[in-house]
């Protein structure tokens, strides 16, 4: 950021703040490095609420003392990322199937009763740039089996895909996720060093990318791809590449795959998406338009 944004930002942000104003958090550790509190506080603005969203890092032995705290005080909502996405299970009353479905919470409302209702917006988020590409009946192949990996797989069965498999490095993860979404979709887990994996990338109308490989901020800062080079020389063209990193941009995955033609999309819009349905979740269905969250990000990108 510049010190121009910085004083922009810091000025926008005054002039949101009076003794009436409210709060909404995101709740994690780290949270320093989360870019949710800029494209939700450009959101609040546009609705003109007098409501602000912070980010606050909490260890694990202090989630139920601050969540039962934010109960008693002017707190309207929360944002829960890692590592207590699954631990605020335990501490709401109300749960939505989606978060029961996915084990895990993304964001929590106080209900009439002032007690925190849960649910889960990231199928929401990962749907949103894949609604109107007529992927129905299509063959999709996931890279990696961890937490994002899940909303994946229900995000592509609600797309009603005909074929999901999972491609990972991780045989215990792998196998839990498939057991979990067991007899609900033609799905497959296999490992990345498996013969029928080039298959699948060359069969593939949809590839999405769940591993953190080529995210900035990691050891994966370089131009290495998911399994590495070779896993995708069987790429085709028509094939759309979605990666969930949206840090770089584009990803080394998806400046490799543009190069060969392919359609790509980013980690960006599930981002976005995700926080617009957070903002209708706390609001009672209040809807911020797309781009003035992504353009409150790209100006941090
Ligand atoms: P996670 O639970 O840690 O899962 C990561 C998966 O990637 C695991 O299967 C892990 O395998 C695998 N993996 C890690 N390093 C790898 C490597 N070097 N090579 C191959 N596989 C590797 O993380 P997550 O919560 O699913 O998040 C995954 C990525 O998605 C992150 O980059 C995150 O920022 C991004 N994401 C983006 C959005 C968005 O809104 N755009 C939302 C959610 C997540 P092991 O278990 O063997 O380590």
């Amino acid at each position: 950021m510049v010190p121009e944004q910085i004083i922009i930002f810091t000025e926008t942000i005054l002039n949101m703040i009076s003794s009436k104003t409210s709060f909404i958090a995101l709740i994690g550790n780290p949270v320093s490095h989360s870019l949710s509190p800029i494209m939700q506080n450009a959101a609040l603005q546009y609705l003109g609420l007098d409501l602000i969203y912070i980010a606050i890092p909490c260890k694990e032995e202090n989630l139920e003392l601050i969540l039962n705290s934010f109960k008693k005080i002017n707190c309207k909502g929360l944002n829960i990322t890692i590592p207590h996405k699954e631990k605020v299970f335990n501490l709401c009353s109300e749960i939505s199937p989606i978060a029961n479905k996915l084990k895990a919470i993304n964001t929590l409302k106080l209900n009439s009763e002032k007690e925190w209702s849960a649910t889960n917006t990231d199928v929401e988020g990962f749907i949103y740039p894949l609604k109107n590409l007529n992927l129905g009946k299509k063959k999709s192949v996931i890279l990696g089996s961890g937490g994002a990996a899940r909303s994946v797989i229900q995000g592509l069965i609600n797309l009603n895909l005909s074929t999901i498999s999972v491609i990972s490095r991780n045989k215990s993860s792998l196998d839990e996720l498939i057991k979990n979404f067991d007899n609900q979709i033609q799905l497959q887990g296999l490992l990345n060093n498996d013969d029928q994996a080039q298959i699948l990338i060359r069969e593939a109308d949809l590839i999405v990318n769940t591993t953190p490989v080529g995210m900035k901020t990691t050891r994966y800062e370089n131009n290495e791809l998911p399994y590495g080079e070779t896993f995708w020389r069987s790429l085709n063209s028509k094939t759309i590449v979605y990666d969930l990193i949206y840090n770089p941009s584009p990803t080394p995955l998806l400046k490799f795959c543009a190069k060969k033609g392919c359609m790509t999309i980013d980690g960006l819009e599930m981002l976005v998406a995700q926080g617009m349905r957070s903002i209708s979740f706390w609001t009672d269905g209040l809807e911020v338009p797309f781009h003035i969250m992504s353009d409150a990000l790209k100006k941090y990108l």
